[in-house]
């Protein structure tokens, strides 16, 4: 709370006198052009402002500049990479925020190959992560598009997922303990590798996700794997895309569980990428959908290609599949997982789009993309929907781009009724408007419209509890 007697106008000075002499001169900056990445959000939407940007370098140091804030009234935004896509991670335009990044805190403080566990402070890298399990010849899974800038403290704080879900969960499953200091500058230490802990409530699970509202992640414990020995990708056309599910179970079933990724690709996809970069697509059969499926295993003598093989032949002869081809050299699996990130870079060269990241039952998806796209065509035919993604997880990225003669600022400014189609037909399939991209300011009202009552007023209560004074990343999620 701001201390008795003092002004709005007062505070901020006196904060950042207090906030320069804790942290010092590399650890609490003020200038503008210093400033200015942090207070703009990775995709342009949203900006903000901020009294200072502190970069505390110990556990120490971020829990007294927490009861600093508390003293002189100041929000804090935790900030990692700043690769959200929700605008979490931006401060209000108040100016009454201060910006935390532990950029600073980067450090590995232990591996343990006899528990396998890795602990890291939450602002390391997470490919630096990755690195350091491989390098002890062990495998961290988390992964996605981002990883050369995000930070674990982000990805735990969003529970992100990736391309690795469907075998090793999400941030959420990947984590055995946390270190966070609390609102009132208090230290939980939850840290310990522990896999089976039940004395009472799972307190780590109150901050993965939470997008920074409920205290500053410090550090983490995390879940390592044996190395991968074998890897076997492919991609395939479906006749229809209601075979996924089968497809899913039968590819999972014939490789001893092995599938880390079976991703939607949809032809409109796939020529986006082809028109915009030098990427070739080696099927010839032209289907609607098509799956990216990589199976991976840590077990030297297990044949996971010839495991995968087999099942996608005995699926072709089951009329579940129309074509597919095996990559057969790391330069093909390449290939393939370039058609899958070339449609992602070819979007804003289209235009405008209006984006979703939704997930439903695996079971559900067909139905609901069916109805959805139904729905948008009916609505407007020159709307270009680009559905693909986590098909495996029933995640699915559904973009929808300008048509070809529209003005982009007026497409842009039919977001909320697009938006409102797209998710209505996500509930009605049980399903939920943010698979893994978090609130953030992004989907709040989306979140208020459709999330239960109940629900609701459970995630007030705990806000309260945890940080009653409002201070951390006000204005996000709730
Ligand atoms: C190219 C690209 C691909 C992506 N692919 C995926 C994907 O496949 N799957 C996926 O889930 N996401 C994906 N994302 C989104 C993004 O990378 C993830 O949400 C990531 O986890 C964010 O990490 P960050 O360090 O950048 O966090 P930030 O964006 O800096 O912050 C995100 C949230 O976490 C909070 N936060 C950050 N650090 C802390 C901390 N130490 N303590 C408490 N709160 C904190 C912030 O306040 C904010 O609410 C992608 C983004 C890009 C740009």
């Amino acid at each position: 709370m701001q201390a008795p007697g003092r002004s709005d106008d007062d505070a901020i000075p006196a904060f950042r006198r207090d906030a320069a002499a804790l942290l010092g001169e590399q650890g609490f900056l003020t200038d503008a052009e210093t400033l200015a990445p942090s207070l703009r959000d990775w995709r342009g939407i949203y900006q903000g402002r901020a009294c200072g940007l502190a970069l505390p370098a110990s556990t120490e140091d971020a829990a007294a500049l927490v009861k600093l804030c508390v003293h002189h009234g100041i929000a804090l935004v935790p900030q990692g990479g700043n690769t959200g896509l929700s605008g979490a991670a931006t401060p209000d335009d108040s100016g009454r925020s201060v910006v935390v990044s532990l950029r600073r805190m980067n450090r590995i403080r232990s591996l343990d190959l006899g528990n396998d566990s890795i602990t890291v402070e939450a602002g390391c890298i997470l490919a630096d992560i990755q690195a350091a399990a491989a390098a002890a010849e062990r495998f961290f899974p988390l992964s996605l598009g981002a990883e050369g800038s995000c930070q674990i403290g982000g990805n735990l704080s969003t529970n992100a997922g990736g391309i690795n879900v469907l075998k090793y969960g999400n941030a959420r499953d990947l984590a055995l303990g946390l270190e966070v200091v609390l609102p009132d500058g208090s230290v939980l230490d939850d840290l310990a590798p522990l896999r089976k802990d039940n004395t009472g409530y799972d307190l780590k699970h109150l901050f993965i996700g939470a997008e920074g509202t409920l205290g500053l992640i410090t550090a983490a414990s995390l879940k390592l794997y044996p190395a991968l020995k074998g890897r076997a990708t492919a991609l395939v056309a479906l006749g229809d895309l209601s075979q996924a599910p089968k497809l899913l179970a039968r590819c999972r079933g014939a490789t001893a569980d092995q599938i880390v990724s079976f991703e939607l690709l949809p032809r409109f996809g796939i020529d986006l990428a082809a028109t915009h970069f030098e990427i070739r697509c080696p099927l010839d059969q032209a289907t609607a959908w098509y799956l990216l499926i990589e199976a991976a295993t840590p077990a030297a003598d297990f044949d996971v290609s010839l495991a995968l093989e087999r099942a996608l032949g005995e699926a072709m002869e089951a009329g579940e599949l129309a074509d597919g081809v095996m990559a057969e050299s790391d330069a093909q699996r390449a290939n393939l997982w370039r058609l899958r990130e070339g449609m992602v870079e070819a979007q804003p060269r289209e235009g405008a789009s209006i984006k979703h990241d939704i997930s439903v039952p695996v079971a559900e998806v067909p139905a609901f993309v069916t109805a959805a796209l139904a729905t948008l065509t009916a609505a407007d035919s020159g709307l270009r929907p680009l559905v693909f993604g986590h098909i495996g997880d029933g995640n699915l990225h559904f973009n929808i781009l300008q048509p070809h003669s529209a003005d982009p600022r007026a497409f842009q400014a039919r977001t909320d009724a697009i938006n409102r189609l797209v998710h209505d037909l996500v509930a009605a399939h049980g399903g939920s408007i943010s698979a893994e991209h978090g609130i953030g300011q992004l989907r709040k009202g989306e979140l208020q419209r459709l999330k239960s009552p109940a629900a609701l007023a459970l995630m007030r209560q705990v806000k309260a509890a945890i940080d009653p004074g409002n201070l951390f990343n006000p204005g996000k999620v709730i």
